[in-house]
């Protein structure tokens, strides 16, 4: 019997997935005497961020060949001793590919139509309609940085809804299959500026993508919309305040912030901001997604065919 250690919380559809095919779940989260016992017989292991993978974890668990992150970031998981240890490590990227997308979405639609002062206004018993002349997003131009899988599945709903995009992207070949969902590849993100009516951002946050987004590329803007559902730190907050407030930026939709939470902040006070709690991958089916995707890689992984996600 092939045993796997769920030891965070995922969604009901992984274990019952594993044990459909046959695997012994034991389900976490546990701590001392209990996981040592539980590490002692797992073949897999299944965590969130909740469970930090240390060498001295490893040294617990003699059969484990396979270790599944039920979401992205492995900041929690030791990958060089599990590479010295030859345990496979895989995550779930593409799980949350077309909620984050869709947020996206969301928040050009409600920058776009006013809704964040139509909604708290209407539920006030306000009636602000004379306040909320919007624009469509049909016939508009979006840029988009980062043209990866929440990127590229961004510019297939754009373009369904009548919008011509362009991208910036410096790892994308142009003959790259992403490409075609796009009008053009610019080498320079600075391009985008005067050209796109609607910007977002979807790299990760590494030294070249900090602040990306900063000053000098609003200097170019005219009367621009920016989103981010990535990462807190890709737009300097400060300088899209200031954008904000020129009206050099008509208004932003954020999903993650320099800090988490943010707490009160100029930024979030402004009536054109759109501003969720990092809820991009809180969807029923990007929760299911990480949780079969989680199960099936370590099943795989288990049979000698590791998931193409694999990290190490
Ligand atoms: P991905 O790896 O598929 O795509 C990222 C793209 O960014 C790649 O194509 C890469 O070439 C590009 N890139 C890297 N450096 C760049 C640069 N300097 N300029 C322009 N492009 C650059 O990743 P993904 O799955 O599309 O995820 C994108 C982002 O969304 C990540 O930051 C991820 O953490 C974030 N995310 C957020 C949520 C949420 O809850 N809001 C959920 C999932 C993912």
């Amino acid at each position: 019997m092939t045993t796997t250690l769920v030891n965070n919380p995922i969604h009901p559809a992984g274990i019952q997935h594993l044990e459909n095919e046959g695997h012994d779940v034991i389900q976490g989260p546990l701590e001392g005497d209990k996981l040592h016992q539980a590490l002692n017989q797992a073949h897999g292991l299944i965590v969130r961020s909740g469970t930090t993978v240390t060498p001295q974890l490893l040294d617990q668990a003699p059969h484990l060949a396979a270790i599944a992150r039920a979401g992205v970031g492995v900041d929690n998981i030791d990958l060089d001793a599990c590479k010295q240890r030859e345990i496979t490590v895989f995550n779930t990227p593409n799980a949350s590919t077309n909620a984050v997308a869709e947020l996206t979405l969301t928040h050009m639609l409600n920058v776009a139509r006013h809704i964040p002062h139509a909604l708290p206004a209407t539920k006030n018993g306000e009636w602000v309609k004379k306040d909320c002349r919007g624009f469509e997003l049909h016939g508009k131009t979006l840029g988009i940085i980062g043209l990866g899988r929440i990127g590229a599945r961004v510019a297939t709903l754009a373009k369904a809804l009548g919008m011509t995009v362009h991208a910036h992207d410096p790892y994308v070949e142009p003959n790259h299959p992403h490409t075609e969902k796009i009008q053009h590849l610019h080498d320079d993100p600075h391009d985008l500026a005067p050209l796109v009516d609607i910007l977002t951002v979807h790299t990760p946050l590494t030294p070249t993508t900090e602040g990306i987004i900063d000053a000098t590329f609003f200097q170019n803007a005219n009367g621009i919309v920016v989103i981010n559902t990535s990462r807190g730190g890709i737009i300097d907050e400060d300088a899209l305040l200031d954008a904000l407030n020129d009206g050099t930026v008509l208004g932003a939709g954020l999903d993650v912030f320099e800090t988490e939470p943010p707490g009160a902040m100029p930024l979030l006070d402004h009536p054109r901001v759109s501003a969720t709690p990092h809820i991009g991958a809180q969807t029923e089916e990007a929760q299911r997604n990480a949780a079969t995707l989680a199960a099936q890689g370590i099943i795989d992984t288990l049979q000698g065919d590791p998931p193409e996600t694999k990290l190490v």
